[in-house]
């Protein structure tokens, strides 16, 4: 991807360096959703980890690759963030002001280790994720090396990343997340958690839509960006995070869908760029 001085978002709040204080349990966290998925995960994987959104199950570690530090020297990690979500005010700016929405642009919070949100305080341990409670994005850019670690590689996997949650911001907005929450709270784990899958499949397709309108617009793609999404949606599909972690493949237990899954909502939202159709939920209607 081409992204090396190219304009920057300013809607970043950077808060590397400062801890985040007293790691302490959410009692609401993505609008419910999230603490849904950390309870789930709990009980599937049988460990205190918190696993939300991406992660892998392992904290990311603490700027083993010069990552997640300024320390006034290149912000590699934190210019290449700002590029991106700049590149998504602008495609989702567009595609809002053709429904003659005014688009509420979210902040995108950089931190290390822990972070303090209307969701509570959070490790790093979760990934990146969205807290609806604020509207805003919250990265440990110590996950990228993670998601490096997992097979996620390349630029493009990491732009991918910042794109699905910035699809969550989307839901927020058109209160899709708002309905789902609502809608788990009156049913079975089981069931609640397939609707999860459907909530992050669409991120994954919105993400898709980013894909697709930056490329029309600016042509930054370099060969091989595309596969480097696909790639990595695919490592952090739920099957393939459950064999990496030595286990059988549970699908009733899946909550952000399979590799396979999350690769064709976000090909499907790259190849159509339209809201329209990433109706993922469209089968259980
Ligand atoms: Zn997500």
């Amino acid at each position: 991807m081409r992204w090396k001085g190219r304009p920057q978002s300013t809607n970043v709040e950077d808060r590397r360096g400062g801890g985040g204080g007293f790691m302490k349990r959410k009692s609401t966290s993505l609008g419910g959703i999230g603490f849904f998925i950390m309870l789930l995960l709990f009980l599937f994987f049988g460990q205190g980890k918190s696993l939300l959104d991406f992660s892998g199950g392992s904290a990311p570690q603490t700027q083993s690759s010069g990552d997640g530090a300024t320390n006034g020297k290149q912000d590699d990690a934190g210019e290449f963030i700002k590029v991106v979500l700049k590149d998504t005010e602008t495609v989702w700016g567009n595609i809002f002001e053709k429904s003659n929405v005014k688009y509420q642009q979210p902040k995108l919070v950089i931190f290390n280790n822990r972070v303090q949100s209307a969701c509570g305080v959070t490790s790093s341990a979760v990934g990146p994720f969205y807290c609806p409670g604020d509207n805003k994005i919250y990265i440990d850019p110590g996950f990228f090396s993670e998601l490096n670690q997992m097979g996620g590689k390349g630029d493009f996997a990491k732009a991918y990343v910042i794109a699905h949650e910035l699809g969550h911001h989307i839901q927020s907005l058109q209160g899709i997340s708002d309905k789902v929450t609502r809608m788990q709270q009156r049913m079975s784990k089981t069931k609640a958690n397939k609707l999860s899958v459907r909530l992050e499949l669409q991120a994954d397709c919105y993400a898709g839509i980013y894909v697709h309108h930056i490329e029309k617009k600016y042509h930054i793609l370099e060969e091989g960006d595309l596969e480097e999404a696909i790639n990595a949606a695919y490592v952090i599909g739920d099957d393939h995070m459950q064999k990496r972690a030595g286990m059988g493949v549970n699908a009733a237990s899946f909550t952000h869908g399979s590799s396979k899954q999350r690769a064709h909502w976000l090909k499907t939202g790259m190849l159509h760029g339209s809201v329209s159709k990433c109706d993922t939920f469209a089968d259980l209607r």
